[in-house]
């Protein structure tokens, strides 16, 4: 027997502009409540349109993928609580409600974390939600900081959807490394990590006004509390620095080597008698 699975809305535009009417030109947030970002009341019965399927689908795959999974650094947390977050961020902070763009940030991490394909993804998700997670994911064969480089070379070319995710992903994540006292991350690799994420956000260039201030208010707190990262030095500067040292020293044993001779040549010219 073959099940005909109808949406719960059908997705045309009439209806479109009638989910729309529920909640106002401005959508379903309120962006600068006291206290966090409140939610617009619905003024007329909530009907479900068929995104909400994709974004339920997306959690519960996401849960699911995540079963065994915890964020070690950040207090423990299970793992799927991450995406929740990363997601709710682009929702309520940056005021997105496209479906694809919540879904895809429920899944962000799924493909570097587990076996999940970006296949296996386009087939259940659509090719729109596994690109956008395919572009959030670093390329397992590169060295870690090789990949760090990669987020700062390729931020600011993949997607707008792309683009929210991963402004969203790092507030989330020096969110994480703000709390985290517990000894797991050493100060020096959280300084380091936030000087990291801030260079992948400048990267991504203008996304939304309202997750970059967010992001760039948790930066400046953060960054306040832990301090900046130690100076780096490269290895050129490093070793022009070893050689000058040295050139140095050699300069300074010659000068002391004449200075002996001549000593000696002064001793050696005096008349026996005067020595
Ligand atoms: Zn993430």
């Amino acid at each position: 027997m073959t099940f005909v699975v109808r949406p719960a809305v059908m997705t045309h535009g009439r209806n479109k502009s009638r989910i729309h009417r529920h909640y106002g030109a401005a959508g379903p947030f309120l962006q600068e409540g006291e206290g966090g970002p409140t939610y617009r009341p619905y003024t007329r019965p909530m009907i479900m349109p068929q995104s909400t399927a994709l974004i339920l689908d997306a959690a519960a795959f996401a849960a699911t993928c995540y079963t065994d999974q915890r964020r070690t650094h950040a207090g423990d947390v299970p793992a799927v609580n991450h995406a929740i977050s990363v997601a709710r961020e682009i929702a309520t902070t940056a005021g997105v409600d496209n479906a694809s763009v919540l879904a895809a940030a429920l899944l962000h991490d799924v493909i570097e974390d587990t076996d999940i394909t970006a296949d296996q993804l386009a087939e259940r998700f659509g090719a729109s939600v596994a690109e956008m997670v395919a572009e959030c994911s670093d390329d397992p064969d590169l060295k870690r900081k090789e990949r760090k480089a990669a987020q700062i070379e390729h931020a600011p070319n993949i997607s707008p959807g792309a683009k929210l995710i991963k402004l969203a992903d790092k507030l989330c994540n020096i969110r994480e490394i703000h709390g985290a006292d517990d000894g797991k991350w050493s100060l020096k690799k959280r300084q380091k990590y936030l000087e990291w994420a801030d260079e992948v956000v400048t990267a991504l260039g203008q996304v939304n006004e309202s997750l970059e201030r967010a992001y760039w208010t948790e930066s400046k707190e953060t960054a306040a509390l832990i301090g900046p990262a130690p100076k780096k030095v490269n290895k050129a500067d490093k070793k022009a620095d070893k050689k000058a040292r040295k050139a140095d020293k050699a300069a300074r044993s010659a000068t002391e080597e004449v200075e002996e001779a001549d000593a000696a040549m002064a001793t050696a010219s005096l008349d026996p008698i005067e020595r």
